[in-house]
């Protein structure tokens, strides 16, 4: 949860008691703020207490009586003019195997907006490039049109503001900005997964852009149907135009990022450095381009040319989190906490089915996501190696028919890949 939507609605909220079938009692100063808490945040805040240990089973909030609100005279949604990152356009964009389809389609909504690919829905994993097709779709629109109305918007922005202007009774202006769009651009539509109160406003919005001919592109981490907690209406909607997905770089793209991102900032690598970097960074655009930055300052910084000495300096700063990904530990207790249970059962005897799966799953994603051997997972589980060897093939196994189980495993990977 973003600070701002922390301190609107959770900060006022005060706890009360705890009655007697475990359920929290909380007050909240106004109507609005118990609404929200009660639709959008009650499950969460029984997770938390989960993963604190607590024993409590509901929430249930009431409101403190009268509502002393203040007049906010400073909410206005008229306020601002949309600006695109300047670094996010097409020129700046390297093309290659990964990624070339995302980029055409982009391109293709921006020349012809909303004639063929209306919704274009985007999807990958982080810092491949989403972010920035959907400026440089925002940045083409607005040159080729001036005086249209792009606007672009994260999802997590698009429920804060709807909450304020619940909040202070601007939903008319809400709608109007959204609705009212030549182009609405949504980056990481993921966050609104079980958030039913945004989804059903980002519906309207949809269907009212969409009925008018305007042109829609969404952002995600994963394809519609693996989205957690998001109504079928919008997964089917989100499948009308276009999907496209962002692969991880290849070498070659990898390699052009390197040279292009050196050369706007006016550095040359040596190819063996280029080369090595390429090869052993793996994961993401943003990374490669975060380790080039690190390089090129500690070079500027000790004044001297870029080496693969300084390479290899930074390589061993990174560690064992740049390749090895999540621990042990994180994995345990991100399942434990988010399947709801109780760590000590993940790696004890208990043969509960619920608790034996979570554990199999665990044990998957602990092969899937480390560098960690089966003995060494065994270990961490107090089990036998064998047993985490047909956990990995009971679940490889299940995926493909099982779809609760894709969704939560989808769910725990991109929780794990933070
Ligand atoms: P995402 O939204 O998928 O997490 P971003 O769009 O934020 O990823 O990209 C992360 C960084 O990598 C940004 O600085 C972006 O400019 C850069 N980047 C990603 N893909 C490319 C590309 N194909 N060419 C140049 N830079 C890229
Ligand atoms: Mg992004």
């Amino acid at each position: 949860m973003s600070e701002q939507s922390y301190r609107n609605w959770l900060e006022p909220v005060k706890f009360s008691h705890v009655g007697p079938n475990r359920s929290m009692h909380l007050v909240a100063p106004n109507s609005d703020v118990q609404d929200w808490v009660e639709s959008e945040l009650a499950s969460n805040i029984v997770t938390a207490a989960h993963a604190l240990s607590l024993d409590i089973r509901s929430v249930s909030i009431e409101t403190a009586g009268p509502d002393p609100r203040p007049v906010q005279q400073e909410f206005n949604f008229r306020r601002r003019s949309q600006t695109f990152n300047q670094k996010y356009t097409f020129e700046r964009f390297v093309v290659g195997a990964c990624n070339e389809f995302a980029h055409a389609a982009a391109q293709a909504v921006s020349h012809r907006p909303a004639t063929a690919y209306n919704p274009l829905y985007l999807y990958s994993g982080v810092g491949m490039g989403k972010t920035h097709l959907l400026h440089a779709v925002g940045h083409r629109l607005q040159e080729s049109s001036p005086s249209s109305r792009i606007v672009y918007i994260s999802a997590e922005e698009f429920m804060n503001e709807m909450i304020k202007s619940i909040r202070y009774n601007k939903m008319r202006d809400f709608h109007q900005r959204f609705r009212m769009a030549d182009a609405l651009l949504v980056d990481d539509i993921q966050v609104l997964g079980s958030k039913e109160r945004t989804q059903e406003e980002f519906f309207h919005t949809f269907e009212a852009l969409h009925n008018r001919s305007k042109q829609i592109v969404i952002s995600s981490d994963s394809d519609p149907q693996s989205i957690p907690g998001m109504v079928d209406r919008l997964k089917s909607r989100f499948a009308w135009g276009l999907m496209a997905d962002i692969q991880a770089p290849d070498l070659e793209t990898k390699l052009a990022i390197l040279d292009r991102k050196s050369e706007e900032v006016g550095v040359s690598l040596p190819e063996d450095v280029r080369d090595h970097i390429a090869a052993h960074l793996n994961s993401n655009i943003r990374e490669l381009e975060g380790f080039l930055n690190r390089l090129i300052a500690r070079s500027h910084f000790i004044n001297a040319k870029i080496t693969m000495g300084m390479v290899r300096t930074l390589f061993e700063g990174l560690g064992q989190s740049q390749s090895a990904g999540p621990s042990l530990a994180v994995i345990k207790h991100t399942v434990a906490t988010e399947v709801g249970v109780p760590l000590a059962e993940l790696t004890g005897r208990n043969s509960h089915k619920e608790v034996v799966r979570a554990r199999q799953i665990a044990m998957y994603l602990s092969k899937r996501l480390t560098n960690a051997s089966l003995t060494a997972i065994g270990k961490s589980f107090g089990k036998h190696h064998t047993t985490v060897l047909h956990s990995v093939a009971k679940i490889d196994q299940n995926l493909p028919n099982d779809t609760d189980l894709k969704d939560t495993v989808d769910y725990l990977r991109s929780k794990l890949s933070h």
